[in-house]
């Protein structure tokens, strides 16, 4: 059995592989394992690509989790603001400390925009601007709706469908927040979503922690995981997969065959790497799907405690910085000198524009100055600094999205011996907890069961959004992941 990639979901499927006796091989192009939910490192300061939660309501995963991590596993509190104007708000948003700091009359003219919306609503909700304005009014769309939307995505609010609204956002709206946050919560009326996630588990030293001990799993049982092995070819013969071509960094190339083959890269690559070449129309379909790529910068500051979040949303307009973790509030393990902190900057991009092409210090010195700007962190405090990038961190849902998707599943599920699994080789907006159960279903698929690994999640991100009786006003509309 061959697996490309050794990311959560690759490496799942390694891990039920061997547990089910099969030899396996991992092919793995970077030198961590973990993709997206690695845990890197600099100078002893241990970073996720983002902040990364272990969260799931689907018990296999769970128990996959806690048999090979156990007790590594910290219970940590979900403290997360957002910033905007020089001001914390709660989030989620709770109204007396909402009030407090927008004051009487931004209050004021936050009813009255909603009022205003109600009367006249946009007559059609296509566009995520329309769909949240008509619920919420302009101004509060304006306020905790645009700015963060439109760095996540790189578009106007005014081109993004509204169906990433609704996903993110259902149930909710002005008054059944406000409704909450005054009266408690109904337990029948209006629905009432709330981000699921008060306390999340979390491996001491990262997520990269789980990965890395899967990993030996799988190599402590036989199987093989091989890093710097970039798949750069896969080919096939007769509908079959007979074997992908691996290039190591210093070029040289290896085959490696297999009866079977779990593939978790993006699946647009997978399809632009098959040898002989896909139909043309399919490789079109490849070519149409797209990604939103993301930049980490990580700070190292001279300072014991600089907030209790583990992560702040910033809504502030002016600075191009999407979302800041402080990973020491993730757990204290990942900062080796208890007399600093390290913050990773997020910044939301897309391959070969104006913030990826920049080097490294470049970008160091604009998450300094960033910071100092709106008064998170001082300039002279921050005394270090590295940087690291994730290609392909979401997969994009456009107008065209689907079609495509539907043109390529078809084409692949001609090949008898590959399935694709996870978040890019899905192009689905998955989860670890997600990603590793459509591993987990291909391999019993190769034991001899019937699932369909494109069923799972697609209702959508149960992960951060749950109907639970709670207050406030809610839902991760203001983030991703
Ligand atoms: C900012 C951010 C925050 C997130 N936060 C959370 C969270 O809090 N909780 C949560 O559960 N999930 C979170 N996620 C989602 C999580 O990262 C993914 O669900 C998970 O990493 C997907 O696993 P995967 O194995 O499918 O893909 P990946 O993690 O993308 O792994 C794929 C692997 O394949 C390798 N690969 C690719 N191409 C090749 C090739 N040609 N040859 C060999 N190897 C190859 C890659 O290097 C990578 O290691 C977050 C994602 C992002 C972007």
């Amino acid at each position: 059995m061959v697996v490309i990639g050794g990311g959560p979901a690759g490496l799942t499927a390694a891990v039920e592989l061997v547990r089910a006796g099969v030899p396996v091989t991992v092919l793995e192009k970077d030198r961590l394992v973990g993709g997206i939910a690695r845990t890197d490192s600099y100078k002893g300061y241990r970073f996720d690509i983002g902040g990364h939660r272990f969260f799931t309501k689907i018990g296999q995963v769970e128990k996959f989790w806690y048999d090979l991590l156990g007790g590594e596993f910290i219970t940590r509190p979900r403290i997360s603001r957002i910033y905007y104007q020089g001001r914390f708000f709660d989030y989620p948003l709770k109204a007396m400390n909402t009030l407090g700091n927008l004051g009487l009359w931004t209050s004021f003219q936050v009813l009255v925009s909603y009022f205003q919306s109600q009367l006249f609503p946009y007559p059609r909700e296509d566009t995520f601007e329309e769909w949240v304005s008509n619920r919420f009014g302009k101004r509060l769309y304006r306020m905790f709706f645009k700015t963060y939307t439109e760095k996540v995505w790189g578009l106007p609010c005014s081109e993004i469908r509204a169906e990433w609204a609704a996903q993110r956002i259902q149930g909710l709206s002005l008054p059944v927040a406000v409704w909450n946050a005054v009266f408690g919560p109904r337990r029948s009326g209006p629905a009432v979503v709330k981000t699921l996630i008060e306390a999340f588990q979390y491996p001491r030293l990262g997520p990269g922690q789980m990965w890395e001990t899967a990993a030996r799993f799988v190599t402590g049982h036989g199987g093989a995981v091989d890093l710097e092995r970039d798949v750069v070819r896969v080919r096939h013969a007769d509908a079959r997969v007979t074997d992908v071509v691996t290039r190591a960094p210093d070029g040289t190339e290896q085959a490696v065959a297999g009866d079977a083959f779990i593939s978790t890269m993006p699946i647009s690559e997978l399809v632009r790497k098959l040898d002989p070449p896909a139909p043309p129309a399919v490789a079109a379909a490849a070519d149409g799907l797209t990604y939103r790529d993301f930049i980490s910068v990580v700070l190292i500051v001279k300072q014991a405690d600089l907030f209790p979040d583990n992560w702040i949303y910033i809504h502030e307009p002016g600075v191009q910085v999407g979302r800041v973790q402080n990973f020491k509030n993730w757990s204290p393990d990942m900062v080796p000198d208890p007399s600093t902190s390290a913050l990773g900057l997020e910044y939301f991009c897309t391959e070969g524009d104006a913030l990826w092409r920049m080097d490294d210090a470049a970008l160091i010195a604009l998450g300094r100055q960033e910071m100092d700007k709106i008064g998170l962190v001082k300039c002279a405090d921050v005394i270090d600094g590295t940087v690291v990038r994730q290609l392909k961190a979401y997969p994009v849902y456009n107008g065209t999205y689907a079609g495509y998707l539907d043109t390529i599943k078809d084409y692949l599920a001609g090949f008898s011996n590959l399935q694709t699994v996870g978040r890019n080789g899905l192009h689905k907006y998955n989860n670890q907890d997600h990603s590793m159960l459509t591993a987990m279903l291909a391999v019993r698929n190769l034991l001899g069961e019937r699932h369909d690994v494109w069923t799972v999640n697609t209702e959508r991100s149960y992960h951060e959004e749950i109907r639970v009786p709670r207050d406030a006003l809610s839902s991760d509309e203001a983030g991703v992941d």
